[in-house]
């Protein structure tokens, strides 16, 4: 049995005004193409680790790897730049057959919320395409993110599809092995999987979406009950990407059975039933950062931790919003730390300077007015580094990272870390290449909505998702849509307030 491996992956926010190219393809675990992907990613927690690794333990099966590229979240992906890599990949799935004979089936791994300028649904091409090049009867499955914005068109040219079921996201090498599983009983003929979407108009706070915590435990549980149902294959929930403008933007199910279309649509329609009618649980008023600094001392336990969540990094953000420092300065907060400050500049001057001096910086608020003015102030450079890193925490521990040109600065009480690149903080391996320690800290804001917990939950404390200044609002009403194609809630649709 051969099968191919591979895939484009990338979160695309609209909202942003840096368009993604080449060479944000070609940074850090960028493009690997051929033998390349296996090298890189086995062993690894991402879905195509899952896929390698769950295919090498399986007798007579031959990985065909095409190529597996994927770019850090941003801005619209240029058009030439999309076409050239997925040329690249389709042409290695046709040399691959040409010399080796056709493969019996196609693992993607995709994001889901992929945009391309003229391509609104990019994982619907991609798979689309690869639909196009092996013809309808050989199997491709799927996998996405927890995140995806999904359509008609990616569940019918896929054969499978498997969703995240963790947030922060832990479990893609174990969908990549689920994924697998149903590759194989595909291809023996075992089973004959279909999908079905029910679609949601719907914005999913992103402080419900934590996975271990209520009130989304319920909906995973639901997925996995729903799973052992006879069947029934596959369930996946996406909460939606809401910082995609395009018409199918929001939550959505996907429900894959066994060679009933009937039973995978009404058994989708009636989860995504019970999703809707439960939509004030996935709702939540905005938290400002002095009601979260509040929350957290009520609850007495530190570090207290604010979720930066509009200003997410790892959501496509430029991450250099300021209301929380400005607000930890203005507080004099000790023992504060800012994970990250998106700066290249200030990173420049601090290694100028070097360790040791003081320096005048305007720190952050550069890229775009909603995130805020620079904050103006004299810093201390108490470190320096190239950024480069190996991560060690729970999610992409084995993998390397690099935070360009990086800098510890001190101003007053309050620690920033300030970064060339826009990486999400998701785990503390970067913050000890600098020598700090996390764990000494009484406040720590992270430009991230939930991954970083995977790593800093174990500091205890209190977490405190806020809605400071930012491009990423979660108040959806201020974000201005042109192709959304429908009435959402809680904007138009709006929710019960007390
Ligand atoms: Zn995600």
């Amino acid at each position: 049995m051969r099968i191919a491996i591979g895939g484009i992956l990338h979160e695309t926010s609209t909202f942003v005004q840096t368009t993604t190219t080449m060479s944000d393809f070609q940074h850090a675990t960028g493009i690997a193409r051929g033998a390349e992907m296996v090298e890189r990613f086995r062993g690894t927690n991402v879905c195509s680790g899952g896929f390698i690794d769950r295919l090498e333990q399986e007798d007579g099966v031959e990985i065909v790897p095409l190529l597996r590229a994927s770019a850090f979240p941003g801005g619209l992906i240029d058009a030439v730049d999309y076409k050239e890599i997925k040329t690249d990949l389709l042409e290695r799935l046709a040399e691959a057959e040409r010399v080796g004979g056709p493969v019996d089936g196609v693992l993607l791994d995709l994001h889901g919320a992929m945009v391309v300028e003229g391509i609104e649904d990019a994982d619907g091409d991609m798979t689309a395409s690869v639909r196009d090049a092996i013809g309808p009867d050989r199997p491709i499955v799927v996998t996405y993110d927890l995140h995806g914005n999904h359509t008609s068109l990616r569940v019918k040219s896929a054969t499978a599809v498997v969703g995240f079921d963790t947030f922060p996201h832990v479990d893609m090498s174990e969908r990549g092995r689920e994924a697998v599983e149903i590759m194989l009983a595909t291809v023996r003929g075992e089973i004959s999987p279909v999908g079905a979407i029910c679609q949601l108009p719907l914005f999913w706070a992103t402080r419900k979406q934590v996975t271990a915590q209520p009130p989304m435990v319920d909906v995973i549980r639901r997925v996995h009950e729903i799973e052992r149902r006879p069947g029934i294959v596959c369930v996946t929930i996406a909460t939606g990407f809401a910082w995609s403008d395009v018409p199918d933007v929001g939550a959505s199910v996907i429900v894959v059975s066994d060679g009933d279309e009937q039973l995978a649509q009404a058994t989708a329609d009636e989860f995504g039933s019970w999703v809707w009618d439960n939509r004030q649980t996935w709702f939540s008023a905005p938290v400002s950062v002095r009601d979260g600094l509040d929350a957290g001392h009520e609850n007495g336990e530190f570090p207290i931790m604010l979720a930066d969540h509009c200003d997410n990094t790892g959501g496509g953000s430029p991450g250099d919003s300021t209301e929380v420092l400005r607000t930890f300065l203005e507080l004099e907060l000790e023992d504060a730390l800012i994970l990250y400050m998106v700066d290249p500049e200030a990173a420049r001057t601090a290694h100028g300077a070097g360790v040791g001096q003081t320096i005048t910086v305007s720190l952050g608020g550069k890229s775009d007015p909603i995130q805020g003015p620079p904050v103006d102030c004299a810093a201390e450079v108490i470190a320096v580094t190239d950024g480069e890193f190996a991560y060690d925490g729970p999610m992409f521990a084995g993998l390397t990272g690099t935070m360009g040109l990086s800098a510890w600065l001190k101003v007053q009480g309050v620690n920033v870390v300030v970064v060339t690149a826009r990486e999400q903080p998701f785990d503390m391996a970067f913050c000890r290449t600098l020598g700090i320690d996390c764990s000494a800290m009484k406040y720590i804001c992270l430009k991230s909505a939930a991954h970083f917990r995977a790593a800093f939950e174990s500091l205890g404390g209190s977490i405190h998702n806020i809605d400071a200044a930012g491009i990423h609002t979660h108040r959806f009403e201020k974000l201005v849509f042109e192709k959304r194609a429908r009435e959402m809630f809680p904007v138009e649709i709006v929710p019960v307030t007390s």
